[in-house]
């Protein structure tokens, strides 16, 4: 299972209601923070978020409308007695942007541990069993990357191959779990008694990007793709590409391509003073989208096994 909450959905600058670039995704009791705008914990406060559960801050860039954040909710964790480690990882340059981040937030009672990736994603899936966190390149103005989170599903435990193969019952639990085990001098693999992989969860968060091949080749399969709609008339695609950005149907385009099953746009420009206005440009497009706001929910679940077929 694997919840998702939009925390901040402005572009920029940070409007009442609207705090800058931020997104939470909660799995088995660890949290990722996609980037931390300004105004990010006062918006998760709202939504009943607890950030003090992220375990990993991951970066899309260093514009200061998605990491503006960070100095106080280090202060927050400080404050909260938080003593296991914080991981953050980011693109190319994540020492550098975060040495004054780190300044700024004054000495702490935890390590703050810059990891860059894919040694972030390994870390992630020492500690929660069957996730797995990869990035990709994304085309902005500097640097920039974005984050695809899967959540794997076992096959199916199949009882009787572990009954003709005379494993007693009280080792199908390991088994079930992945684990091999031995029994009368004989080792058994979860393998032989686990139907194929099902169908497991993917969510796909992009930053700031204009429309790439990286982006569309990611976000495959999606169940949830957040992507950036800074713009949302069609008269400002040319500006979009220029800018390092898309509009509504720009990216509503790449989630068709992607054929993911919704996509969420957020990171509107002030210039949308009601995005939802503009939802047409790219529903038009790709039906399944809609205008996120902050504190904004979805919890994705396992499909069960008919819809898995
Ligand atoms: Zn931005
Ligand atoms: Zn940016």
């Amino acid at each position: 299972m694997i919840t998702l909450t939009m925390l901040g959905t402005s572009a920029l600058l940070p409007i009442p209601g609207r705090a800058l670039a931020s997104a939470f995704l909660e799995c088995g009791g660890y949290g990722i923070l996609f980037d931390c705008g300004e105004g990010t914990q006062s918006a998760a406060r709202a939504a009943g978020v607890s950030l003090m559960r992220t375990e990993l801050l991951a970066l899309t860039h260093y514009h200061g409308d998605h990491i503006f954040g960070i100095p106080g909710l280090l202060q927050t964790m400080q404050s909260m007695n938080r003593n296991r480690p914080l991981i953050v990882t980011g693109p190319a340059g994540l020492e550098l942007q975060m040495r004054p981040i780190l300044q700024l937030a004054g000495s702490l009672p935890f390590d703050v541990r810059l990891m860059p990736m894919p040694e972030a994603g390994r870390f992630l899936s020492e500690i929660l069993d069957g996730a797995k966190l990869t990035s990709f390149p994304t085309e902005h103005r500097v640097s920039s990357q974005g984050y695809c989170f899967e959540l794997e599903r076992k096959g199916k435990f199949q009882p009787e191959k572990a009954t003709m193969l005379g494993i007693p019952r009280f080792f199908w639990g390991q088994l079930q779990k992945g684990k091999n085990i031995i029994y009368d001098g004989q080792m058994y693999y979860s393998t032989q008694v686990m139907g194929e992989k099902r169908r497991g969860l993917r969510v796909v968060f992009s930053g700031d990007t204009t429309c790439c091949e990286s982006l569309t080749e990611a976000a495959k399969g999606a169940d949830l793709l957040i992507l950036e709609g800074t713009y949302g008339d069609n008269t400002d695609t040319q500006l979009a590409r220029e800018r390092g950005h898309m509009t509504f149907a720009m990216a509503a385009e790449t989630a068709r391509a992607a054929g993911v099953r919704r996509l969420w746009l957020t990171h509107f420009s002030q210039r949308l003073e009601d995005p939802e206005s503009y939802l047409p440009f790219a529903s038009s497009i790709f039906p399944d989208t809609v205008c996120s706001t902050d504190g904004m929910q979805i919890t994705l679940s396992f499909e069960s096994d008919s819809e898995n077929a």
